[in-house]
C-alpha cells in the first residue's frame, strides 16, 4: 500500500515520520513547501498530484474548509478505489460532505481524528475514532497502525468527528482543572516539580497535568495544541450542543477564556497559555 501525507504541520508530521518508519509514506504535501524537506520521499506542489500517485490520501490540516478544499482539489485526480483517511479534527458534517464528493469518484472517506498531542503523534501512540465504511478501515488498517496505538471504529460516517468532540469537551474541562489547580499550588508557593510528580501518581493525574505542567509554572507556551485550535473545536461542540440540548458550561467558559487570550495576540500558543488567566 503507497501512501500520501497532506498536512506536515506538528500533528502530520509526526504521523508521516511513522508512517516513513513502517515503509508506507511515498508522497507528501505541505502548503509551506519548506516542511518536505526532511522527508525523504517525493513532495509534490499540489495535493491532486499528489493524490494521482497513491492509493491511500492521509489529510492533517487544519479546520473544515481546509478538509474541504483538500478534497476538491484530489477529487479531480483520485483513483477509483483509493482511500481518504482524514485525520484533521472538524465537524461531522465536513466529514459527511467529503465522503459524498469522493463517493462520486468510488474512493472510500474515513473520518479519523486522532488524540494524544504532538507526543503521541512523534511516537506513533495516538488514539483514533473512525467513522465509516468497516471493510475500507480494515483496508488501511496496517497503516493506521503505523500511527495509532488504539484504533476504534465508532460506526458511520461522521461518528468519528462525533466521538472527538467528545474528547474536545472533556479538554476543556481539563484545562480549566488543571491550570487553575496548579496557579493555585503555585500561589502557595510549594516546589511545582514536586506538586506535579506526586499528584501525576494518583487519582488526579493525568496526560496534560504530566505534559504541560510545569512548562505552564514557568511561563512557557510553545505548543503543542494551539488554543486557536482548540477553540475551533470547542465552536463545533457549542453548535452539537445546541442541536441537541446538551449542557457544556466549562466548554462555554474556555471558549470565553480563549476568545480573550486570542484577542491578545495567545492564539497560536499552546492550550496551557489558559494559564495566563490563572496565575496570581
Ligand atoms: P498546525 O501545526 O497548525 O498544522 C496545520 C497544518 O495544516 C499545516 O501543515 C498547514 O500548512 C496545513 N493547512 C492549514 N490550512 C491549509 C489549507 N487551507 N491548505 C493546505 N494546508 C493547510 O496544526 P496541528 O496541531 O498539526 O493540527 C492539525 C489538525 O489536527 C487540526 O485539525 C487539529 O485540531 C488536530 N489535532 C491537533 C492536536 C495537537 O495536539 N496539536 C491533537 C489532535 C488533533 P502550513 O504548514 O502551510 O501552514
Amino acid at each position: 500500500m503507497k501512501a500520501g501525507m497532506i498536512g506536515l504541520g506538528a500533528m502530520g508530521s509526526g504521523m508521516a515520520g511513522n508512517l516513513a518508519k513502517a515503509g508506507y509514506l511515498m508522497a507528501v504535501y505541505n502548503r509551506t513547501a519548506a516542511k518536505t524537506a526532511e522527508f525523504n520521499v517525493p513532495a509534490y506542489s499540489a495535493p491532486e498530484a499528489l493524490a494521482a500517485e497513491v492509493d491511500i490520501v492521509l489529510i492533517c490540516v487544519s479546520a473544515d474548509q481546509d478538509v474541504l478544499d483538500i478534497v476538491e482539489a484530489i477529487a479531480s485526480t483520485i483513483k477509483p478505489g483509493s482511500i481518504v483517511v482524514d485525520t484533521s479534527t472538524v465537524s461531522s458534517e465536513t466529514a459527511k460532505k467529503a465522503a459524498a464528493r469522493l463517493a462520486e469518484k468510488q474512493v472510500a472517506f474515513l473520518d479519523a481524528p486522532v488524540s494524544g498531542g504532538v507526543e503521541g503523534a512523534k511516537n506513533g501512540a495516538l488514539a483514533m475514532m473512525i467513522g465509516g465504511d468497516a471493510d475500507a478501515l480494515e483496508q488501511v488498517r496496517p497503516v493506521l497502525e503505523a500511527m495509532a496505538a488504539r484504533i476504534i471504529h465508532m460506526g458511520p460516517t461522521g461518528s468519528g468527528q462525533a466521538t472527538k468532540a467528545v474528547n474536545q469537551v472533556m479538554c476543556a474541562g481539563i484545562d480549566q482543572a488543571v491550570t487553575e489547580a496548579l496557579a493555585f499550588a503555585q500561589a502557595q508557593g510549594l516546589a511545582m516539580d514536586k506538586v506535579i510528580n506526586v499528584i501525576s501518581g494518583g487519582a488526579s493525574g493525568n496526560w496534560f497535568l504530566q505534559h504541560r505542567g510545569l512548562t505552564m509554572t514557568q511561563g512557557a507556551f510553545a505548543p503543542g495544541f494551539k488554543l486557536a485550535l482548540h477553540h475551533k473545536d470547542l465552536k463545533i461542540c457549542q453548535k452539537m450542543a445546541a442541536q441537541t440540548g446538551a449542557f457544556i458550561p466549562l466548554a462555554d467558559m474556555t471558549v470565553t477564556d480563549y476568545e480573550k487570550l486570542m484577542a491578545e495576540g495567545y492564539g497560536d500558543e499552546d492550550i496551557s497559555a489558559l494559564y495566563r488567566l490563572k496565575k496570581p
